[in-house]
């Protein structure tokens, strides 16, 4: 554990006479949580103009300001302008503009929620809201709408509605804890919580979102990974933007992480100013996988209120998987994804590596721009499968996971659904098929 002399002394302003004890303890972090520009301007020494300030405050009490002491001693006060840290910690009047094609819940989450704190989107996974309150307030959030709600625990009644809502779905076979952020509930609910929905038969993994790694590492304790441990499988995802966040102190919460073995992934956000350069994305990926943290997705920026300053063309995205894939390890490039607005869930998006094809050759570049080619086979007979999957005598013990279950393209690939094309239910055009139709029969 690494106490900066930065550090000390805003631990010494917003607490005369603390310790590195008191520095170290989440809930210290928590009583002494950043919150007004006055705060801002006295802990780190940056000076606002009273115009700027006004619009700041105009800001914040629209969009709430929250950042924990460790955090903010990250901040690069002497070119904080350009800090990645700063920039999402502390916010900027930009985020008053909104653009007309903004939502407040692009994703739709409210709409695909069967229940109080669950959203379905996937065909064998939800996602479970368990806690409404973060450590920080990161300036980029997708759920902007709901930050400096009433931050409050959920009482067990609530959170036994999803709860009984995943016992009574049988497909789901993998629970998403995220909040607000699952981390920021005290032991014994997280002790609770976590042996209830292991409980659920077909339940096999629960998978918990968290930015506490970045933002809090101190409330990663030894008493956390106990209980963590009983729910093994468990697998923790991230959510570092940028390599400056890999602190020493979020190093060491990592590494309790890991060695407890924990499976840890990494979902950033593209964001304009902050990460989105192929050579901070590269430095990232290449601190997360030697953390043992594997990156996992890449989002792009979602359509949500106040985020217009931080969104990038999908370019930007394509441009820095092209310098991953290929350039580095594969397991150090994330997938890049667009959440679909509306809530189509997210969607990857890759540079094109097929130029052409025919019916027995493809043409392939490879990352450096070499041409190749991949003969196939003249003639694919499946000599396993004789395309009859309800009666298959193979011995393959899919249980529920029969072929008329399948969905989307997936479904179109089937040999046993007889339809062509998968169309959106309002498609014009077929619309005015039905108009034709009906007024044929009229006549
Ligand atoms: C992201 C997300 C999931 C998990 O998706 P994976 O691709 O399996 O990581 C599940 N439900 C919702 C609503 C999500 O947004």
């Amino acid at each position: 554990m690494i106490y900066t002399s930065n550090q000390e002394k805003i631990a010494q302003k917003l607490d005369k006479g603390s310790e590195i004890s008191s520095w170290k303890d989440w809930k210290w972090q928590l009583k002494h949580l950043v919150r007004t520009v006055e705060q801002f301007e006295n802990l780190t020494g940056i000076k606002f103009d009273e115009e700027e300030k006004h619009g700041l405050e105009e800001t914040f009490s629209k969009f709430p300001l929250s950042i924990t002491p460790y955090y903010l001693s990250l901040i690069n006060k002497k070119n904080y302008r350009n800090d990645p840290v700063f920039k999402q910690a502390f916010g900027s009047v930009h985020e008053l503009q909104t653009d007309a094609s903004e939502l407040s819940d692009p994703l739709s989450e409210d709409q695909d929620s069967p229940v109080e704190g669950i959203t379905h989107r996937y065909p064998d996974r939800v996602l479970f809201h368990v806690s409404n309150i973060c450590a920080m307030y990161c300036r980029h959030c997708t759920r902007k709408r709901k930050v400096g709600d009433v931050d409050y625990v959920p009482s067990k009644d609530q959170l036994r509605k999803g709860i009984e809502y995943i016992k009574n779905t049988p497909q789901v076979r993998d629970v998403l804890l995220s909040g607000g952020d699952p981390f920021m509930l005290p032991d014994s609910m997280i002790d609770w919580l976590l042996s209830e929905i292991q409980a659920i038969p077909h339940v096999e993994v629960i998978r918990i979102g968290t930015r506490v790694p970045v933002v809090l590492p101190y409330r990663i304790t030894d008493d956390l990974i106990a209980i963590l441990k009983k729910y093994q499988p468990l697998w923790i995802n991230t959510h570092f933007n940028h390599p400056r966040e890999l602190s020493a102190s979020a190093s060491e919460a990592i590494t309790m992480l890991a060695d407890a073995g924990f499976p840890l992934g990494n979902q950033s956000v593209l964001l304009a100013d902050v990460n989105d350069c192929p050579r901070i994305m590269k430095s990232l990926v290449h601190k997360l996988v030697k953390n043992r943290i594997r990156p996992y997705y890449l989002y792009q920026c979602d359509l949500s209120e106040g985020l217009a300053h931080f969104r990038t063309p999908i370019g930007k995205g394509i441009e820095i998987m092209e310098s991953l894939i290929g350039h580095t390890s594969g397991f150090a490039r994330p997938t890049y994804v667009i959440d679909a607005p509306g809530g189509g869930g997210k969607i990857p998006v890759m540079p094109n590596y097929i130029i052409s094809w025919s019916t027995n050759k493809v043409v392939l570049r490879n990352y450096e721009g070499v041409i190749t080619t991949y003969k196939e086979p003249d003639s694919y007979e499946r000599r396993m499968c004789d395309r009859n999957c309800n009666n298959c005598d193979l011995e393959l013990d899919l249980r529920e996971a029969d072929e008329s279950d399948s969905i989307g393209i997936e479904k179109l690939l089937s040999d046993s659904y007889d339809n062509i094309s998968l169309v959106p239910e309002d498609n014009e055009r077929l619309l005015r098929r039905n108009e034709e139709e009906d007024e044929e029969k009229g006549a």
